[in-house]
């Protein structure tokens, strides 16, 4: 499946926000959003192929929501294809569309394993579920994109369990969220109940993203 390969801090910069790509890195001053204003010609943080601007042109409705999906997009790490489909899938769920799509984002087995702690980011998630890392419900699931269900048992496996990596990852101290139980001696989660949208604690204006789709 195809992934985004190129600068990650340049997609922040986009946005406009911190979208926290690159792991531990994002929470030190080398992040170009954490570097001090007066510095700020070292590391930049206006958009891609733009001056530094003290205030951002006003964009058209078109423009918001556009920004809107692509932000969710790059958060999760997922390409246009991919999200369409789950929107389609969203909607199809009944109920409130955008709500369904983020928590669908939630679900996907690389977002848990980030929430879990079990890896820095959802990229570096993605690569250890990619090199066969884990399993859910007893099988080795090895699909980033795989959506969990309520009930699904999300393990590392047994020769994995001595990854430097993972056991560094577990020794920081992450929240996780309560959807999702986690034994950490046994590095084995279980889904308790579907995340809910109030779980989301991203700047996401989701009816933005319903919109644009709806055109
Ligand atoms: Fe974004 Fe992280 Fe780069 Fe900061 S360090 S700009 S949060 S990817």
């Amino acid at each position: 499946m195809a992934r985004y390969t190129g600068p990650r801090c340049r997609l922040c910069r986009r946005e406009g926000m911190k979208l926290f790509l690159k792991g531990e890195r994002c929470y030190t001053p080398k992040c170009p959003f954490e570097f001090p204003e007066e510095r700020r010609r070292k590391r930049r943080t206006s958009a891609p192929g733009e001056p530094p601007k003290k205030f951002r042109s006003r964009m058209t409705q078109y423009g918001l929501q556009l920004r809107e999906k692509q932000k969710v997009k790059r958060i999760y790490g997922v390409l246009e294809t991919q999200f369409k489909n789950l929107f389609k899938r969203a909607e199809r769920m009944g109920g409130v569309t955008g709500e369904n799509l983020l928590t669908l984002l939630e679900r996907r087995l690389d977002n848990v394993v980030f929430r879990l702690g079990i890896a820095s980011s959802r990229a570096q998630a993605r690569q250890l579920v990619v090199h066969g890392h884990f399993m859910v419900n007893g099988r080795k699931t090895d699909i980033p994109s795989f959506i969990v269900d309520k009930g699904d048992v999300i393990e590392v496996r047994e020769k994995s369990k001595g990854l430097t990596l993972i056991k560094s990852n577990l020794e920081r101290e992450i929240e996780v969220p309560d959807w999702l139980s986690f034994d950490r001696e046994k590095m084995r989660a279980e889904v308790v109940e579907l995340p809910k949208r109030t779980h989301i604690n991203y700047p996401i204006e989701e009816h933005l993203i319903v919109e644009l789709y709806s055109k």
